[in-house]
């Protein structure tokens, strides 16, 4: 349904919703089609665009985690595994089985390493996606001709999932429209009154114009600003939360060619790192810096860059440099406080709801991979403070299917020119960008440009070159002015100029 519709709907709606939902990242979105497919009536509002929170900004992986295993967390492991398993059998068209190699230096390690990803394995049970292999050095050069051999003894191959995270979330929303849900971005939550009903004000960002929405339950699913909009209820600071900040690289895939991905299992800092082939580039990343405040737009910090750059060095046949960076980004690790956890990395990526004040329970921690999990056991609590019939979940019968591709198709047929490519090099098209807007519910260019195509994410110099094409393409089919126009190209190079590596200018 478009947006002035929905909009409309609102206006006029004279009865409660059974619930509404604050936040359009993985969790917000889950919690839509939940409870939509359940039957309720579901309003979803989102500050900015859907997934410009940290649900863009991951390392793509539906994955277990084999690091948490190290610290113990066997049931976490378990139950994202089985996760995994009903994500690639509901989402094909964006969820794939992804090879990686862990390399070895001395038998002790291969022993190691061997035996922690035969556990993953055997955890995962019927759910593995494949047999975890013991590799000589031979083979794992051969797997990996990137790697330096120096030193190399051997390796280990497994199997874990990746998916284009800000693509599979807007999937996520079309379903639950499909289902019944209304999902509004650029819908920012001012005030909430608790009660039963509860109210809930948002302000449309578009036009500035406030509206009003009473529900029998609200969850509050936002993600790294979920302390601040439960305060929003109670009047109270909260301070749940402890924000994670990690960064990714992306590279030419030549730096470490082929399919397979690496995982550095042990850092400089003790984490683990990956550098995965992702949309023919190479993804390398992340870090776990604590930082103190939620930030829509984090910024990769120069010692975070530096970090991943020599980790690189110290695998990498080829060390790539700083301007062989083609996009950086940083996102923000909504993570549940513990008391006596010393460092972020050691916080446990477990997932907490509560009840927060009369009508609204809050959903905190979790990661993308166990979305649907966090979503289910948040409707299940927002269903009971209903006061709703109770009826059960069935998120895991109901495949996500990615139209967008299908949408453009017909449209490359149907329009000449909308073939071309948005900026040379770039393998988005003029159609997919009309694709976006007429279905994808993008508003901004920056909408286009980051989440319904990767571009911003993968090569932010290109981006910045779209950036005008793709501006005057959307002026003319959203009748933008020309002032419009120049202010959207104008915000679009400044967010774009944080995916720049330092030493590079987004004016050149
Ligand atoms: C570097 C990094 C790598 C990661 N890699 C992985 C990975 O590979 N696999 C994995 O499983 N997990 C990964 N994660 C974790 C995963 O990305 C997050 O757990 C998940 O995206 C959080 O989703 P969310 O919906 O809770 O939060 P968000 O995506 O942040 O969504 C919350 C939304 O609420 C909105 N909001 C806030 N306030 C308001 C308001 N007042 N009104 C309306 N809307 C509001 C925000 O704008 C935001 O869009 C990673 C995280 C990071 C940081």
């Amino acid at each position: 349904m478009n947006r002035e519709k929905i909009l409309e709907s609102i206006r006029t709606r004279s009865e409660p919703w059974d619930i509404v939902v604050i936040g359009g990242g993985a969790t917000g979105a889950g919690c839509a089609l939940d409870a939509a497919s359940r039957g309720l009536s579901v309003l979803l509002l989102e500050q900015a665009d859907f997934g410009k929170g940290t649900s863009s900004r991951s390392t793509k992986l539906i994955h277990g985690g084999v690091r948490y295993l190290e610290h113990g967390n066997v049931s976490l492991v378990r139950e994202a595994l089985a996760e995994r398993k009903i994500l690639l059998d509901l989402a094909p068209d964006f969820i794939r089985p992804q090879p990686f190699i862990v390399p070895c230096y001395g038998l002790a390690e291969k022993l190691y390493y061997g035996a922690g990803l035969k556990i993953y394995d055997a955890l995962a049970g019927r759910r593995s996606l494949g047999k975890t292999e013991l590799l000589s050095g031979d083979e794992t050069r051969e797997a990996l001709p990137g790697l330096d051999p120096v030193g190399l003894s051997g390796g280990i191959r497994y199997l874990d999932a990746q998916f284009d995270d800000a693509r599979f979330l807007l999937a996520l929303i079309g379903t639950a429209e499909e289902s019944g849900a209304f999902a509004l971005n650029y819908s920012r939550v001012e005030e909430i009154s608790s009660g039963e009903p509860a109210r809930v004000s948002f302000r449309d960002e578009d036009t500035g114009e406030l509206f009003e929405a009473e529900a029998k339950a609200v969850i509050n699913a936002a993600g790294i600003f979920a302390d601040r909009v439960n305060s929003l209820a109670t009047g109270e600071p909260d301070s749940r939360i402890a924000y994670s900040q990690g960064i990714h690289l992306v590279f030419d895939p030549e730096f470490l060619p082929g399919a397979n991905a690496l995982m550095i299992p042990k850092t400089r800092d003790g984490r683990v790192l990956f550098a995965i082939p992702w949309l023919g580039k190479l993804l390398v990343g992340t870090t776990d810096t604590a930082v103190d405040e939620p930030a829509l737009e984090p910024l990769a910090l120069d010692s975070e860059i530096e970090f991943v750059l020599e980790t690189c060095a110290g695998y990498f046949k080829h060390a790539p440099e700083r301007n062989d960076i083609r996009s950086v980004f940083a996102g923000i690790r909504p993570l549940i406080k513990e008391d006596r956890a010393t460092t972020t990395s050691r916080i446990s990526r477990e997932h907490l709801v509560e009840e927060t004040v009369l009508g609204m329970v809050t959903v905190r921690g979790g990661k993308w991979t166990t979305y649907r999990r966090m979503a289910k056991d948040a409707v299940d609590a927002a269903q009971k403070m209903a006061g709703t019939p109770s009826k059960p979940c069935v998120s895991d019968s109901i495949a996500i299917r990615d139209r967008s591709r299908e949408i453009a198709a017909a449209l490359i047929t149907d329009g000449p020119g909308l073939g071309e490519a948005i900026a040379p090099g770039a393998q988005y098209t003029r159609a997919d960008v009309l694709a976006a807007i007429r279905n994808g519910k993008a508003m901004k260019l920056e909408d286009v440009l980051a989440r319904r195509t990767r571009l911003l994410f993968l090569d932010a110099r290109t981006a910045i070159e779209a950036a005008r094409p793709v501006a005057e393409l959307m002026a003319r089919e959203l009748g933008w002015s020309g002032e419009r126009l120049e202010s959207e190209i104008g915000e679009f190079r400044t967010v774009a100029s944080n995916y720049l590596s330092d030493d590079q200018d987004p004016h050149s």
